[in-house]
């Protein structure tokens, strides 16, 4: 079943990182095997139906999707034939409890001139702001996103130099906060602007102003939405890597990453394999796209571990109420976010208090806009969210409990609705869940948060320092969480192999 030749590579995870990984490693002329615990590809990025609905579980917002279809030029393929993608205009509507919609549009112009319209701000604090996100994008991607951070040939690149000469330029001494309320006499576009520091898992309080990138990517790169949903993005990629030669091993979970002494006598060592439920296997070469925190802890326990790294803070994670709602509301688009009122108070409750706001800012995401199958005719596939705290032993059962309970009187107040009424099936997720579901360390979503001006440098490198052969891609690595920057991990790493 697993192929022998000189140059084998194993992947541990079939995420979305591990599956570019394998496409990659494959393109380079590694024979490659993927093992997954689970009975199915995705990891995070994974899907389930239930009563005639269907829901992506995880990711929703999808942007950057060059990265996708790299991969499939890169394996010579054309990508429209196995995945498709649509622009998205407006991309999120934002509802405050005041009344007030506001729709945050694709491109710098209509975005400033429709935010500046209901807010008091004006159109050209909003387009200065926007301008400067887009500078601290071209000033951090090549330092923080496209090259390994652990390399030290890669501060000589013109262009990494260039940003770390400019590092005063990017705000990573003032938080994201601390900006935006300078930037913004108003509180719903600071609120708004705060609210990119939960795509990776921090607060808006404590991450770097840095992390004022990501609306430039949002706004003016664009958001789209994959041809039949995010889970697409997941089944094209391994029709791809099975395409050209990757093979996939399913309810396979990796149990130990083995390893050998590089030379007699040395204490330096390499990779030797992996073992699993059905033997030990050889490979020249292996990428864990696991956890890194649980790979050193479950798959090397005896192996020395980058203590510092491991320990850095968790990123926040998700209760998630997927329900299958018996109604269309024709005042919802795709992406919806019903803010919440006091929201330093809620980001105090996730990561000073570990326990979850009465008052939480919910996010609804409907597939069945764009993909009518998604749900049976009249109805709706609402995917509920709020951002909680990673799992340290909380009451969850409660928690979940007390949280449904304040989201459906919160979604009542603001769509003037009785959403209980309407709601015909339901599934959850809470933090055990992501945890158990993807051995994500404590269930956080983004490995790491990034609330410290250090943590981009105290993400896990792409490779170990002490084991030769042994790389790392994914979330919870450099470059960090979000489909994109899983794409890039995986590129950097398939970049370092050799
Ligand atoms: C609720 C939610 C909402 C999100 N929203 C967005 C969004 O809107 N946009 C966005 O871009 N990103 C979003 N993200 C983040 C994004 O989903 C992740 O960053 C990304 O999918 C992580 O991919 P990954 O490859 O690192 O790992 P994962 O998806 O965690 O996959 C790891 C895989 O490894 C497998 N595995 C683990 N241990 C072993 C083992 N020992 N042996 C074999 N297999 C193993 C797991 O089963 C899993 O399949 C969201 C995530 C969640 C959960």
């Amino acid at each position: 079943m697993i192929k022998e030749n000189n140059k084998t590579c194993a992947i541990i995870g079939a995420g979305v990182s591990g599956i570019a990984a394998a496409i990659r490693m494959q393109n380079k002329g590694y024979t490659v095997t993927v093992f997954e615990a689970n009975s199915f590809a995705g990891g995070k990025l994974s899907q389930e139906s239930k009563n005639g609905y269907r829901f992506d579980m995880g990711p929703s917002v999808f942007t950057m999707p060059r990265y996708v279809d790299e991969l499939f030029e890169l394996s010579g393929k054309n990508p429209r034939e196995y995945f498709n993608y649509k622009h998205l205009d407006p991309v999120y509507r934002y509802f405050f409890e005041d009344g007030i919609v506001l729709d945050a549009y694709h491109g710098k112009q209509r975005y400033a001139e429709e935010m500046a319209k209901k807010t008091g701000d004006t159109s050209e604090t909003i387009l200065k702001y926007l301008n400067r996100t887009e500078e601290i994008y071209h000033l951090t991607a090549d330092v923080f996103l496209h090259n390994s951070l652990h390399k030290f040939k890669n501060y000589f690149t013109r262009s990494v130099a260039k940003g770390l000469l400019n590092f005063g330029k990017i705000a990573a001494f003032n938080t994201m906060n601390e900006v935006n309320k300078k930037t913004f006499t108003d509180k719903k576009l600071v609120q708004i602007f705060n609210r990119y520091a939960t795509y990776n898992g921090s607060s808006p309080y404590l991450a770097p102003a840095t992390l004022n990138v990501i609306p430039h990517l949002e706004i003016m790169e664009g958001a789209y939405y994959p041809e039949g949903g995010m889970y697409s993005i997941t089944s094209s990629l391994v029709k791809l890597a099975k395409d050209i030669g990757v093979e996939f091993h399913f309810s396979t979970p990796v149990r130990e990453i083995l390893t050998e002494n590089l030379s007699a006598g040395k204490a330096v060592k390499k990779i030797k394999g992996i073992r699993t439920d059905n033997g030990s296997f050889d490979f020249n070469v292996v990428i864990s796209n696991m956890d890194v925190y649980n790979s050193y802890l479950k798959l090397m326990p005896g192996e020395k571990k980058p203590q510092k790294t491991l320990n850095q803070p968790k990123s926040s994670s998700a209760v998630i109420f997927y329900w299958g709602i018996k109604k269309e509301f024709k005042e919802l688009g795709l992406h919806n976010i019903l803010f919440s009122e006091n929201y330093q108070e809620e980001f105090n409750a996730i990561f000073e208090k570990k326990s979850v706001h009465p008052d939480p800012t919910i996010y609804i995401n409907i597939t069945s806009k764009h993909t009518p199958s998604d749900a049976p005719v009249g109805c709706e596939n609402w995917f509920t969210m709020i951002n909680v705290p990673n799992n340290s032993g909380q009451n969850w059962d409660q928690l979940v409990v007390d949280a449904r309970e304040n989201m459906i009187k919160k979604i009542d107040r603001v769509l003037k609705t009785g959403i209980r009424s309407f709601i015909e099936c339901e599934m959850i997720l809470d933090p055990r869940l992501v945890e158990s579901r993807t051995s994500s360390a404590f269930g956080a979503i983004y490995g790491n948060s990034s609330n410290n001006k250090f943590a981009a440098f105290l993400r896990h490198a792409n490779f170990s320092k002490g084991i030769k052969n042994l790389y790392f891609c994914g979330g919870s690595v450099h470059p960090g969480p979000s489909i994109p920057l899983c794409l890039l991990s995986a590129k950097i790493t398939a970049g370092l192999v050799d």
